[in-house]
């Protein structure tokens, strides 16, 4: 049983205990079920204290039982709950560290609750695709004001018990305690022994809106901020049903729309990201219990846009960075670009003046390498050209403290060769943050074949303290992340070519949900980059074929926003992409060289040829052992390349898709008029998963 029952003084305390933060499963909701009989049947018992044992009262659900019988099996959670509400003795949550979701859902059918200053109280459901389905929805709002209520059911974050202990007219909370919390509530209990009838949640009138428009904005504000998701959707539904409907036709409601959610595919793919964000920072040989090196401060070598960035992430989470350039103007100019940057967030609100000054004094910087000696650990991101890397490298080498890390920002170089420029090549390591780095979450961790494992275990820790989803990659031409973008690209190349538009393509892409289609991101990031990477490849791999389309609009300059044209046209000072002539000429041009009859394409056939030229590359990746599971490759693309969540990822895609008719799919691409065989061969680990009826994820 993963609860313990007790009577102290005619209290009857139920602790509950599943370890690590007393999930609900199901021996915790009997445990639970049977000491609230037991407490009534004691004619001694006069009230009931629920409180968690360790460091938190309860984190909702048992996500272990996800999926099994067990999650379905009598008592459920309504269950428990109705035990709660109907139990004739007065019951007292006692809550302490983090109520959220299905444990503020059970604190909400107990007659009261108290709670220790700074408990972490949220409705996180709505984050892995649901909606709180035990009455969460129906009774906040009876609790909070229903605005408050709202935000918290539809954002998912925490609010912390002090802030909410404040709120005027709140009846969440009865009492902070300040001290020792289950004497406090004991106590608290048996002044209520004598009060009947007992409050219920359920009996508060329903929740009333002084804003008539309140959901309505609040479904736009969504549909914006969530882009295609729906479970934020049904939460702002399920709350209007609070305002609307008698508590217990808003429960059947709110059952109904979880039901719902629970078989959908957002679900799916967004519980596939919230546990593939765990599993990420697990390395199959590098167990949890490696040492890691400490690292107390960092060293940057490198302002410009990335070391700028880098320097950021540390000095946020309060770690001490030196920066180190070549030239003193250099330095002004990248530390007025952070300064800047923190400015911007002070005037918008988002950071407090003290605590811009408190970052700005962890941040020195210096000319002289001799300075950054002690350093702990050393991230360099200056000019992508080995020659320049391998200089910075040697001269690490020489100054550097045994044992410091070594890390480069490198996006295309082969971390092995940079590592091969030093005698401690065991230190060395990739750390390929993406523009801008104070902002973009993804880090892939480039793992060399000398890479020690104190230094990876110590490098994703640190990845977590300066709030980075970190993915291990191993050593190979773009890593995880632009090695499969480069085939994206190729295939966008290939359908204007084909017959699509420009417009057409990046369309369909964001109505599929990327947050911008292949073209516009190229005319974000420069044209330029893949223009010259196309060069590289034609003398290294000239298999690789490329629709001249790329190059036929770099050699006219338009290299993107920077110089005002690419795969659009801008008017001056604006981001807005305007459709081009010129480049519609450039592809009719390839064409006619071509001999092509340009066809009409659909917008699905666009989306599965881009998705599918990502997903054949990462079946590529995954057999190659480039990464270690498939959910690191749709943690790369959800939280690096914005694919969108509610498909959870390229691999997931390919999953819920069915393996079978992604093949299927591929081998049609290859029927159509000039289609590249090779590209659309099925790779091995396709083919074979295909064969034994197996998925990439474990899920179909
Ligand atoms: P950048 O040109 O903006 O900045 C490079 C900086 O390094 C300049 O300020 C330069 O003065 C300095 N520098 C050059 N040689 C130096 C030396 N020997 N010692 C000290 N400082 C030196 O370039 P960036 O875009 O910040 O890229 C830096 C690295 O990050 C590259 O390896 C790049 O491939 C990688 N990267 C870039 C991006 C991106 O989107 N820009 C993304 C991921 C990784």
């Amino acid at each position: 049983m993963s609860t313990t029952y007790q009577v102290n003084g005619g209290v009857a305390v139920i602790t509950l205990n599943n370890p690590p933060v007393n999930g609900l499963g199901h021996s915790t909701r009997s445990g639970t079920f049977e000491g609230l009989q037991q407490a009534q049947a004691d004619a001694g018992v006069q009230a009931v204290v629920i409180i968690g044992g360790g460091k938190v009262f309860c984190g909702g659900a048992d996500i272990r039982e996800f999926g099994t019988p067990a999650a379905f099996a009598e008592p459920g959670l309504h269950a428990v709950v109705s035990a709660l509400e109907t139990c004739s003795k007065p019951v007292v949550a006692a809550i302490h560290g983090v109520v959220m979701g299905g444990g503020l859902e059970l604190a909400l059918g107990c007659h009261y609750r108290v709670m220790t200053p700074g408990v972490q109280v949220a409705l996180p459901e709505v984050n892995i695709g649901l909606i709180p389905g035990a009455g969460g929805t129906q009774r906040l709002p009876r609790v909070l004001p229903v605005e408050m209520a709202l935000q918290m059911v539809t954002s998912g974050a925490s609010v912390p018990s002090d802030k909410l202990a404040k709120v005027p007219g709140q009846q969440l909370i009865a009492k902070l305690i300040e001290g020792d919390l289950l004497a406090g509530a004991q106590a608290f209990a048996l002044e209520m022994a004598a009060v009947r009838p007992l409050p219920r949640v359920r009996d508060l009138p329903a929740p009333v809106v002084s804003d008539a428009g309140l959901f309505d904005k609040a479904r736009a504000d969504m549909a914006k901020a969530r882009r295609g998701l729906v479970s934020p959707q049904r939460c702002i539904d399920a709350v209007e049903i609070a305002t609307q409907d008698d508590i217990d036709t808003g429960i059947h409601k709110e059952g109904e729309m979880f039901k719902a959610l629970m078989v959908g595919p957002q679900a799916k793919a967004m519980q596939h990201a919230f546990f593939g964000e765990r599993a990420a920072s697990k390395i199959p040989d590098v167990p949890d219990n490696t040492p890691t090196r400490e690292v107390k401060n960092v060293a940057v070598i490198g302002a410009g846009t990335m070391g700028g960035g880098i320097t950021m992430c540390f000095l946020n989470a309060g770690i001490p960075v030196k920066l180190l350039e070549m030239k003193q103007e250099a330095i002004d100019r990248g530390v007025g670009v952070i300064r800047k940057n923190y400015e911007a967030q002070v005037a918008k609100g988002k950071l407090a003046q003290d605590k811009y000054e408190q970052r700005m004094s962890l941040l020195s910087t210096t000319l002289s390498y001799d300075d950054i000696a002690q350093a702990d650990m050393v991230i360099e991101a200056v000019f992508e050209n080995m020659d320049v890397k391998a200089q910075v490298f040697t001269k690490l080498d020489a100054v550097m403290k045994p044992g410091a890390i070594l890390a480069s920002n490198t996006s295309t170089l082969d971390v092995d060769k940079i590592a091969e420029v030093t005698k401690r090549p065991q230190d060395v390591v990739g750390l390929h943050f993406f523009s801008p780095a104070n902002v973009m979450r993804l880090l892939e961790v480039v793992r060399s074949k000398h890479t020690a494992k104190d230094v990876m275990a110590t490098v994703m820790q640190v990845a977590k303290k300066i709030k980075k989803v970190a993915v291990v990659s191993g050593v190979c031409d773009g890593f995880i992340g632009n090695r499969m973008f480069e085939q994206y690209v190729r295939q966008s190349f290939q359908l204007v070519e084909e017959g699509a538009t420009v417009p057409q393509v990046d369309k369909a892409a964001e109505a599929f949900g990327f947050a911008m289609g292949p073209f516009r991101v190229g005319d974000l990031a420069g044209n330029d980059i893949g223009f010259a990477i196309r060069k590289r490849r034609r003398v290294e791999q000239p298999d690789v074929v490329y629709s001249p389309v790329g190059d036929a609009i770099c050699e006219l300059g338009r290299f993107g926003q920077k110089v005002g044209k690419g795969w659009y046209d801008y008017e001056a000072g604006k981001r807005e992409p305007i459709p081009s002539a010129e480049v519609q000429a450039c592809i009719d041009k390839v064409r006619a060289d071509k001999g092509i009859t340009p066809r009409a394409i659909s917008d699905d056939e666009i989306v599965n040829r881009l998705v599918l030229a990502m997903v054949n590359e990462g079946a590529q990746i995954l057999e190659e052992g480039i990464a270690s599971k498939a959910s690191d490759i749709d943690m790369v693309y959800l939280t690096g390349y914005g694919f969108p969540l509610a498909w959870g990822g390229p691999m997931l895609y390919a999953d819920l898709l069915g393996l079978p008719k992604v093949v299927e799919l591929m081998k049609g691409f290859q029927a159509l008029p000039g289609a590249d065989q090779a590209f659309w061969t099925p790779a091995p680990r396709l083919a074979r998963l295909v064969a034994e009826g197996k998925t990439f994820t474990g899920q179909a």
